[in-house]
């Protein structure tokens, strides 16, 4: 018998990853609920960072202003294992790393997902999972007790230790916990001045952050290596300071916790992030160790991956099969993630060895072409998707231009703001929409912008003559000299389904 459905989609999960993806199902038209098991927002700040790839997508999305107030200052560096290389002049509009705290951005995506029609259930607890034949139904646990609701996909965004990836028989291999770590929002009597972090946070005994945070507190960070703790085991503020205490040699004061957990370096990648009608996204795909802070953005970015590929399959519009690229484009991305941490805590160990290796490291980085290798790694700009053979900008996130239309002066992000496919045709309707796809395509005329292009990670390249831009802003076709619409007609086709 054929279940009522529920929501077309539902999100397991009401973290950073649940609440972006939430946002881009409802501005492709799907239905979405969100189930998270708390009754509201723990104020737990672990990350404290946007990475400029971020900031690229909330900005694409018309969002990014929303985060302003809320900034405490931005870093114009990145760093591998502490060891800090100049963003410099990469080219992005947004050359920084945005110090927010992740409790000021969870409200700001949720506001936005609320605002665009998504449902957001909290107090909903995801404790089953059953597929049926036409989609996958999800038990929940909630204050009037258990039910079923139905969908025609399910999305784990629901952590680490995510049931959904359980439930689904996903496996999650890895590398385990070698160091423990605890992070705490304290206040202390005894602050250092300024920040302590990298070189300065370096001791024979491990390493430690202290950083002013919001509202007169402290986000104290302390790592000891050789050493795993039960990350189940209750860990309070004066475990916090015992630690502190054995490596910085002080507690700084330290009082009034608002709250302390205990982390660590396990990394683990789930062996597939799509299983028919189940996903996975954020943490629930993956984990690792949170040095060069990378994980809340690359569940960002993986939302904004899978919402609008997930949301053209449910209108009908793309088949089945494009879900298979949500795993192949954005799996390696986290691999890579997830080895760049396990590298970093062997270069954060301490002794003498760690600290010539360090030494080499940062040698190393002063070669530019390393440098940007890393900038371009650890903002996510660089990131290029197998989206075909030929020019350098395929598959790479389109630049933010500024551009001359007809409709008068506008920039590349804004016309991204709806998640909706764009044709950029730089020819005067040389690169015009092939009849059949022009109700899902934006044509965009551009009658002036910039010559040459500098791409993250390829460099400056002549500007081709007509793009074909997915809604999450990476490029799925170019001309370069004369349109050819055969090439145009098989990317549409592939990304936006067969014309109608
Ligand atoms: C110390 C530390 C520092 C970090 N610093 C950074 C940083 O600077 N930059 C960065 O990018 N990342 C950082 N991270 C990583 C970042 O915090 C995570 O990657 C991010 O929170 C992942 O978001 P998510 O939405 O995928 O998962 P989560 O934030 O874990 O959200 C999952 C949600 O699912 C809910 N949930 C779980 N189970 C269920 C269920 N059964 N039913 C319903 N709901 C459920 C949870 O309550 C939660 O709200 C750091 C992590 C740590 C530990």
């Amino acid at each position: 018998m054929k279940q009522k459905t529920n929501a077309q989609v539902v999100i397991a999960g009401g973290g950073p990853t649940g609440l972006m993806l939430a946002a881009e199902l409802r501005l492709g038209g799907v239905e979405v609920v969100v189930l998270e098991r708390y009754a509201r927002r723990t104020g737990e700040s672990r990350a404290y960072g946007i990475q400029a790839r971020t900031a690229e997508v909330l900005d694409q999305r018309g969002i990014l202003d929303r985060f302003a107030g809320k900034v405490h200052g931005n870093g114009d560096f990145v760093h591998f294992s502490g060891i800090f290389m100049p963003i410099g002049d990469y080219p992005t509009r947004h050359p920084y790393v945005m110090g927010i705290p992740q409790s000021e951005i969870e409200p700001v995506l949720q506001e936005w997902a609320i605002e665009l029609g998504a449902t957001i259930r909290r107090s909903a607890e995801v404790i089953g999972l059953e597929r049926t034949e036409d989609g996958v139904s999800v038990q929940v646990n909630g204050p009037d007790g258990d039910e079923w609701l139905h969908a025609d996909y399910v999305v784990g965004c629901d952590g680490g230790r995510s049931i959904i990836r359980k439930l689904a028989g996903i496996g999650f291999p890895g590398t385990d916990a070698t160091l423990a770590a605890i992070q705490g929002i304290v206040k202390l009597d005894n602050p250092p001045a300024g920040r302590i972090w990298g070189p300065q946070g370096r001791t024979d005994a491990g390493n430690f952050i202290v950083a002013p945070f919001p509202d007169g507190q402290h986000m104290v960070m302390v790592t000891e290596y050789d050493k795993v703790v039960d990350r189940d085991v209750e860990v309070t503020i004066e475990d916090l300071r015992a630690v502190c205490v054995r490596v910085a040699g002080h507690d700084f004061g330290m009082h009034s916790a608002a709250w302390v957990s205990r982390y660590a370096d396990a990394a683990r990648q789930a062996e597939t992030y799509r299983d028919g009608r189940v996903l996975l996204a954020g943490d629930a795909a993956h984990i690792h160790y949170p040095a060069g802070g990378q994980g809340l953005n690359l569940g960002i970015q993986d939302a904004v991956n899978l919402g609008w590929k997930l949301a053209a399959v449910i209108r009908r519009e793309a088949s089945d099969e494009l879900l298979d690229t949500y795993h192949t484009e954005r799996f390696p991305y986290a691999e890579r993630v997830l080895q760049a941490t396990r590298a970093q805590t062997v270069l954060g160990r301490p002794g003498s060895h760690s600290e010539a290796l360090r030494d080499v490291f940062a040698q190393l980085t002063k070669v530019d072409e390393v440098n940007r290798y890393f900038v371009g790694m650890f903002t996510q700009l660089d990131i290029q998707y197998a989206v075909g053979e030929g020019s350098p900008l395929l598959g790479r996130r389109i630049p933010d231009l500024d551009l001359k239309t007809d409709s008068g002066d506008t920039r590349v992000f804004r016309l991204l703001e709806t998640a909706r496919p764009l044709l950029l045709d730089f020819t005067s309707g040389g690169a015009a929409i092939p009849a059949g796809w022009s109700d899902r395509v934006e044509h965009v005329l551009v009658s002036a912008a910039d010559t040459v292009w500098n791409l993250p990670g390829a460099g400056k390249i002549p500007a081709p003559v007509g793009v074909l831009v997915r809604p999450d802003g990476y490029v799925a076709w170019v001309a370069t000299d004369s349109s050819d619409l055969d090439s145009l007609r098989a990317a549409l086709t592939t990304w936006f389904g067969p014309a109608s």
